[in-house]
């Protein structure tokens, strides 16, 4: 068994209830059991701005699957959720986006898969609720959670509380 970490983003339609209902199913998803979630955290578009804002969750599950068969079952759970993908918008609004963030320590550079996320330790809306619920992981290459999370601007992200 592997403990992962799991990034979930979304724009589109109702993203408070996309992103509650998705970590959920993340529990539901074959040989993978969910251990924690982080609060929902109201983010400013980023990359694309010209967009509605999102709502950003981490989670942190306990699988067996290999690091490619997460990859796919968090795609296929992207599709469930109706993401349908536009190849001529890059960072444009989506439905549901799933990322594995970190596959325990492991380092992958795949053509598919990239762990740690390449822009994990950049993206406020991924340290800031991953700081919240284990500041003391370890991200390889870049170091601990609650030190990275100082190292970048976290105005306008908000926690979602109630
Ligand atoms: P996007 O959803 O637009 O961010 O891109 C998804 C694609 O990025 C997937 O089809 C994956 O093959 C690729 N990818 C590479 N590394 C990762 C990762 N750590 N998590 C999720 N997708 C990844």
């Amino acid at each position: 068994m592997a403990r992962a970490w799991v990034g979930l983003g979304a724009n589109l339609g109702d993203a408070q209830a996309t992103v509650s209902a998705a970590i959920e199913a993340l529990d539901g998803l074959v040989d993978t059991a969910l251990l924690r979630a982080s609060l929902l955290y109201a983010t400013p578009a980023w990359g694309n701005e010209d967009q509605p804002p999102f709502v950003n969750a981490v989670a942190c599950v306990e699988t067996a699957l290999p690091p490619l068969d997460l990859l796919d079952a968090l795609l296929a759970l992207e599709a469930r959720f109706g993401r349908v993908r536009d190849p001529a918008v890059h960072w444009g609004p989506r439905q549901l986006d799933l990322d594995v963030l970190l596959y325990g320590e492991q380092v992958l550079d795949l053509p598919r898969l990239k762990v740690p996320h390449p822009f994990l330790h950049e993206r406020a809306f991924v340290l800031l609720p991953l700081a919240e619920i284990d500041p003391e992981l370890m991200v390889p290459g870049h170091g601990r959670v609650r030190d990275i999370v100082m190292r970048v601007p976290t105005s306008g992200i908000v926690p979602i509380r109630g």
